[in-house]
């Protein structure tokens, strides 16, 4: 090692993963800190109802997930991934401050509610702001930490794992303490901390730059002339003003409603499903365009992975959504001699990411070693009836309220405990998969459509919503029983959606795995991925 590698590293890994550690870090405590709030703040501050609220959720978070497709792409081809980063940063700042702006609380009742309509497009304009802002940030964090890496440094591995503690480490603590804060001293407080830290973020981020060693620099520095680099970020905020409206924007087209059970479908949705068609149209013409048999079966593989993480992100994601809803309204929260509050139940997730994920990065090996290592598919297959029975775990409890009505938080600890043990069988791993699986040349395109499978599964996550549709009596108390078998009945649903989805990717597991086998091959990705957390 050279002395000037030496002087750029830190305990053995290049100075830049630490700037790019805490920046994603502070991201992510804005973003979950959001997420473990705006379910709350949407039924009990502004008064809409639970579909509504369940529906809103998972739009915003589901353009937070498509938009990165977008984000990468400029950064690639025009900006470079630090003053992608910048941009982002400035806009989620600026997103989260605007949510602090909260106005007046809603009157009346839930139904027949007066809103305060100037403080709820405030709201939508924030709510944009952050999924563009994340858009240009997420995918390109990412990315830098990658390229710190000359090719083939075995550190890189363990530099992602450690990047990804950051991601999980932001996550539970924002859940507990943004949470607490917007839970108790106002919903605002909670946006707002969110915002103040990923401004801290930024300028640490601002400073650091200097370590990423040139790594994140435009790709063609003398084509990012000043006027193109100020018609991107005009664009930015253009994009910005496009999503407020597509957020807000409802289709009053009877069949689809009908299609969803009574409930307006988002222009959102029908945005997504258009980009869905295109990768599927794009796909379908990819499979005749002269690869070989074995690329065919290993982007089949891929597809059908993709596909399916979609439908395990709408089960995993009800967490931020119906689990909140039964933890505020039917639960006991007091537990460790502290009353958890609702949005706070969801660090559960993120604190269970970071026990578990060393003892996964241990396991798979081993497995390896005694031949024992599932295929893709079965894994998959696995992460869905883990979730499905998480669930299940849910609904039994929605049956056993204790003396006073209510649900011990003991259930939802150990359902939360079941759900990351699938998250760990199919997250890392699948994004592991598409670097393997996919031809090389589109790579990138096929990590982008594994962030829109993402972006599906919230909006699939906001309409399973719409079935634990929950209203308040006229005091705006809950009748807990009521409540309790709503949320028993969905559980239910999702607990078999989960299990018979899995239980049919363990069937097909021996045929996908020889279709994506060459010859004297395995199956890529049963190689063992530790890149991930
Ligand atoms: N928890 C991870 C993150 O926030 C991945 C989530 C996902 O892909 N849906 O980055």
């Amino acid at each position: 090692m050279n002395a000037a590698t030496a002087t750029n590293e830190f305990l053995g890994h290049p100075k830049g993963l630490y700037v790019c550690f805490l920046t994603e870090m502070w991201e992510r405590f804005a973003f979950y800190g959001m997420k473990a709030l705006l379910f709350l703040y949407l039924t009990k501050y502004h008064l809409f109802n639970d579909s509504n609220g369940y529906v809103l959720l998972g739009t915003y978070a589901g353009l937070a997930y498509a938009l990165p497709l977008l984000g990468g792409i400029i950064a690639d081809r025009w900006l470079g991934m630090r003053k992608a980063v910048l941009f982002g940063g400035l806009l989620l700042v600026l997103g989260q401050l605007g949510m602090a702006y909260t106005g007046n609380a809603a009157t009346g009742t839930v139904g027949a509610a007066v809103q305060d309509a100037t403080a709820i497009q405030v709201m939508y304009l924030s709510l944009a702001l952050i999924a563009v802002g994340v858009g240009f940030l997420k995918p390109n964090i990412s990315t830098i930490v990658g390229r710190l890496y000359p090719e083939n440094d075995p550190r890189r591995d363990s530099g992602f794992t450690i990047f990804y503690m950051g991601i999980n480490i932001g996550a539970a603590l924002s859940s507990l303490i943004v949470a607490y804060i917007g839970e108790n001293f106002g919903w605002g407080y909670g946006f707002a901390l969110g915002g103040v830290m990923m401004a801290l973020g930024l300028v640490q981020f601002m400073a650091g730059q200097k370590h990423l060693m040139g790594q994140a620099e435009p790709p063609n520095p003398s084509a990012l002339t000043k006027g193109v680099e100020g018609a991107i970020y005009a664009l930015g905020f253009v994009t910005t003003l496009i999503v407020w409206w597509i957020l807000q924007t409802k289709i009053n087209f009877e069949p689809l409603t009908r299609l969803a059970g009574g409930h307006q479908v988002t222009l959102t949705e029908v945005v997504a499903v258009a980009m869905g068609t295109g990768l599927v149209v794009w796909f379908g013409i990819f499979m005749f365009s002269g690869i070989t048999a074995l690329e065919r079966g290993r982007m089949i593989l891929l597809m059908l992975l993709i596909t399916v993480s979609a439908l395990f992100w709408g089960i995993y994601e009800q967490s931020y959504g119906t689990w909140v809803a039964f933890a505020e309204r039917g639960m006991d929260r007091t537990t460790f001699g502290i009353e958890w509050t609702a949005g706070q139940t969801t660090s559960f997730g993120a604190i269970f990411v970071i026990l578990f994920s060393p003892l996964f990065a241990l396991l798979w090996p081993k497995l390896d070693r005694h031949g024992l290592n599932p295929s893709l598919t079965a894994k998959f297959g696995w992460a869905l009836i883990l979730c499905g029975l998480a669930t299940g775990l849910l609904m039994l409890a929605a049956q056993k309220p204790g003396a006073d009505g209510l649900v011990s938080l003991w259930w939802m600890i150990a359902a939360y405990a079941v759900l990351v043990l699938g998250e760990m069988m199919l997250s890392p791993i699948g994004l592991s998969a598409v670097t393997t699986l996919s031809v090389p040349r589109v790579v990138g395109m096929m990590m982008g459509a594994w962030f829109l499978a993402s972006a599906f599964g919230e909006m699939v996550a906001g309409r399973f919503g719409t079935w634990a549709e929950v209203n308040p009596n006229a005091d705006g108390t809950y009748d807990i029983a009521n409540a309790l078998a709503v949320y028993g009945n969905v559980f239910g649903k999702l607990l078999w959606i989960g299990v018979i989805a899995g239980i049919v990717m363990l069937l097909i597991a021996p045929i996908m795995k020889r279709i994506a086998k060459g010859p004297n091959s395995r199956e890529p990705s049963e190689l063992v991925p530790t890149n991930w957390f």
